[in-house]
């Protein structure tokens, strides 16, 4: 029933940030090369996302938003090496639970027509109807968690801090993306939009990361493309590949972090960014490795780090959480030893 279905819906859709999170990795999947996220009140009136991707193809109209409903999974293996950020097709169906949420999609040859979607509490396809759309699909989520009394007033209570890591996870999505151009934008009531930031696409990560934090951030980082090279161990159990091969399994580090004699101040967590593959997400064991050897050089100050971890699938979970943010990287403490090392080499390689 309908009460199930909302219970259930908590585990993808948690707070804002999941929200956002999902519109935008769909956004990606479809392969966007343009995104633009709007709020409303900070998403508490409205949250739209708006890409330039393939668009959705009539046959899935009926099932978009029904639950294990997915574009994207076709065979069992596809799940432990996976492309795609989505995998599981809950999020549309929890948005429906959970929020006022409707979709306005066109396929490139319908330009410049769209199909305007709305959906039942259920999931179930209400009606259509056309619109003006150019390429791409805009997804509308609106009063979020209003028909759950006690998380709306969660998410109110909370809003500041919910806000504070929406605008930081945004920020992480627009500075590893490089082709595609991002931007975010904030309008409070019926006060003017402002622009939190935009990137331009077909730019890099340094230049992106001018655009989310600053040029000033960027004197201070040293480029960093650390290669660590995990030896072939003889304990099974620590062997990665479901291949088989006992190779050597090479993990690149790439990104930027601080020039440790000239931070600019103690950098909040939400400057020290990780991804795996270019997925953003919390590594905690990572960072603390970053840090300690930050540390070893400037006592008084913490890094900007903005590391992408680039390593086969083979070697890493990501499907262990429901909201899929944490990831379990196979023989963690070996990479970290090694992180250590090669850091540590770069550091001694600057004039600090
Ligand atoms: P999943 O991403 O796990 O497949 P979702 O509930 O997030 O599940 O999305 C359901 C389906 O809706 C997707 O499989 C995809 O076909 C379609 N879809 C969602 N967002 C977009 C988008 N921005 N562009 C194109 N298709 C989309
Ligand atoms: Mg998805």
């Amino acid at each position: 029933g309908r009460t199930v279905h909302q219970i259930q819906s908590g585990q993808v859709i948690v707070d804002l940030c999941s929200v956002v999170k999902e519109l935008v990795e769909n956004s990606l999947d479809a392969g966007a090369t343009s995104v633009e996220v709007r709020f409303k009140d900070q998403g508490l009136e409205a949250i739209e996302v708006q890409d330039n991707g393939d668009g959705i193809s009539p046959h899935n109209y009926e099932t978009l938003a029904l639950k294990h409903h997915t574009s994207k999974l076709s065979t069992y293996s596809d799940l432990t090496t996976l492309q795609t950020f989505g995998f599981r097709g809950e999020a549309l169906s929890s948005l429906c639970a959970l929020s006022r949420f409707s979709v306005i999609t066109c396929m490139a040859q319908d330009a410049p027509k769209g199909t305007r979607l709305e959906f039942e509490v259920s999931g179930a396809l209400k009606g259509t109807s056309i619109v003006a759309a150019q390429k791409g699909t805009t997804v509308s989520v609106e009063s979020l968690f209003n028909n759950l009394p006690v998380r709306r007033r969660e998410l109110e209570r909370n809003i500041k801090r919910e806000w504070g890591r929406v605008v930081a996870v945004l920020g992480q999505y627009a500075c590893i993306q490089t082709g595609i151009k991002f931007s975010v934008t904030q309008q409070a009531g019926k006060g003017k939009k402002t622009t939190l930031f935009s990137t331009k696409g077909n730019q890099t990560t340094r230049e992106n990361i001018i655009n989310v934090f600053g040029a000033k951030t960027l004197t201070a980082l040293v480029p960093m493309d650390l290669k660590l090279e995990l030896e072939p161990t003889s304990d099974p159990s620590q062997r990665c590949s479901t291949k088989g091969d006992a190779g050597k399994k090479d993990i690149r580090i790439l990104g930027h972090i601080s020039r440790p004699a000239f931070g600019e101040g103690r950098h909040t967590p939400d400057r020290q960014m990780f991804f795996v593959n270019a997925r953003p997400c919390g590594l905690p064991q990572v960072a603390k490795a970053f840090n300690e050897v930050y540390k070893g050089y400037n006592t008084s100050q913490s890094p900007f780090i903005f590391a992408n971890i680039e390593l086969d699938t083979h070697m890493y979970d990501v499907n262990v959480s429901p909201d899929k943010r944490t990831i379990l990287l196979h023989d963690q403490t070996r990479m970290l030893e090694n992180l250590k090392v090669a850091l540590t080499e770069l550091f001694e390689s600057q004039d600090y």
